[in-house]
């Protein structure tokens, strides 16, 4: 039996039409179908099972159960799960076991959660298509010649593939909302800060933000509710939980950039579907505006400056002492190159080297702090404009998912699929892809909305109406 949502598996679990471990069972049953589309690195299934099992004793013996009783829920392979493996889809860390839970584990198990496996993604968060993957890319369940998205791909997948309801990635410049445009599926980027990245490892600490995948808006609503909030172990987590409030549809002020209209890369399809979206806003009392955003052009620069930056700072403490791999060595400056040369892969020692060089004595005011000059400029006239508009929207990526062997020899197209997530992570703003349309070949597209910081609630009640225009 398929589940389309959580309260669909609640209402037949309380009504004892079904149990916790025949929902389990289900998973896990696809899990095995889909093996070859290597969404899962590792499957936790004994101990879902058994988690199961208790759970349906309580509801048998009608104790009060967790809000998220039935939900089952994927982790992406960056997040820590207490004495389970923790890869980040790296060699480097071959072997190694979390020491502790992520907060949002422990508050997903607190609700009853299920957590059924780590997902496989891009090594360390780095990429865009899940083919930086030290065990191998991610399939598209749609069509298997091509990318799942990335780096949070093995997480879209797997519930575009039902292979879990909902997973949590997580997203540094579009790493939970372009592999959700790709698999036609949510993908959430809370406002930085809204939840704890205690436990999530470390790619570029003013960016990374844990983020939301599933089919529907409510589910993802209320995996918010659950995992956000303040957090003593992270000092940038604020006060406020997230609390879903419906918020009737008025007339909604919406603008979008010439520029992105403009972009180079961007495909006549999802050009058409969004200007096709934007008339049927129009025609529903909305106030939809194109606006000059000559900053578009600054906004990949910037990110891809500061995150390596912070990635190679970040990334120093795979040495090969403290952490898996270790390739022994006559002394210890050879075991440190030893192992991050075997350990890492090719794009995250790209970007390990060319972080170290913007920070580099001679180079750090011409790029690092430029960089962050501009991301401040970014950040101002983006608030500006959201204190005019509800919310910025634009296709959460150029194109559809692409064929797997397109990007081969230049990083920079990869690097170009962020072109219009960047935006929200620069600016540490909350922001939602949502299914748009498919293209000509039946491939989905995203819709993309940024909101004012803190303002979730907006941008899912808005979500909400727009997935039903
Ligand atoms: N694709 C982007 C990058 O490679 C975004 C990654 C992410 O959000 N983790 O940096």
């Amino acid at each position: 039996m398929l589940y389309n949502s959580l309260q669909a598996i609640q209402s037949d679990l309380f009504a004892s039409k079904i149990t916790v471990r025949q929902v389990v069972e289900g998973y896990l049953q696809r899990i095995e179908e889909k093996k070859r589309l290597n969404v899962f690195l590792e499957v936790f299934a004994d101990e879902s099972l058994q988690t199961a099992d208790a759970l349906d004793k309580r509801i048998a013996d009608n104790l009060q159960v967790g809000k998220l009783a039935g939900l089952v829920v994927g982790i992406k392979d960056l997040i820590s799960f207490k004495g389970h493996g923790l890869t980040c889809s790296s060699k480097i860390l071959d072997g190694f076991e979390a020491k502790f839970s992520a907060t949002v584990v422990e508050r997903l198990l607190k609700e009853d959660a299920i957590i059924i496996g780590r997902q496989n993604c891009d090594e360390f968060g780095m990429g865009s298509a899940n083919k930086n993957s030290a065990y191998g890319r991610v399939l598209n369940n749609i069509d298997n010649s091509l990318v799942a998205g990335g780096s949070s791909g093995g997480s879209a997948v797997a519930v575009q593939a039902d292979l879990c309801m909902v997973s949590l990635g997580s997203d540094t410049g579009g790493s939970v909302r372009q592999p959700a445009a790709f698999n036609g599926i949510i993908g959430f980027k809370p406002t930085y800060g809204r939840i704890s990245r205690h436990g999530l490892a470390a790619f570029a600490s003013s960016f990374d933000v844990i983020g939301i995948l599933s089919k529907t808006l409510e589910d993802n609503e209320k995996v918010l509710e659950v995992i956000s909030g303040k957090d003593n172990f992270d000092s940038s987590s604020v006060s406020n939980a997230f609390k879903s409030a419906d918020k009737p549809t008025t007339s909604k002020k919406l603008v979008f950039f010439k520029q992105v209209m403009q972009s180079e890369g961007l495909s006549e399809d999802v050009r058409k579907q969004f200007q096709d979206k934007i008339q049927q806003l129009k025609e529903d009392g909305h106030k939809v505006e194109e606006t000059d955003f000559p900053l578009l052009e600054y906004l990949l620069p910037t990110y891809y400056i500061l995150t390596m930056a912070e990635a190679s700072s970040n990334l120093s403490r795979y040495d090969g002492v403290r952490y898996g791999l270790r390739e022994n060595d006559n002394s210890l400056e050879h075991l440190y190159k030893k192992t991050r040369s075997q350990g890492f892969g090719e794009e995250v020692k790209r970007r390990i080297m060319m972080g170290s060089f913007v920070l580099s004595a001679g180079y750090y005011d011409a790029y690092y702090t430029k960089a962050q000059r501009v991301r401040k400029v970014i950040k101002d006239k983006t608030t500006e404009l959201l204190n005019t508009y509800d919310f910025i929207i634009s296709p959460t990526a150029p194109g559809p998912a692409f064929k797997a062997d397109k990007i081969k020899s230049s990083p920079i197209e990869e690097y170009l699929q962020d072109i219009f997530t960047v935006h929200a992570s620069l600016a540490g703003l909350p922001a939602i892809s949502i299914p748009l349309g498919k293209t000509k070949e039946n491939l989905p597209i995203g819709f993309h909305l940024v909101a004012n910081e803190f303002e979730e609630d907006a941008l899912y009640s808005f979500s909400k109406y727009l997935v039903t225009l």
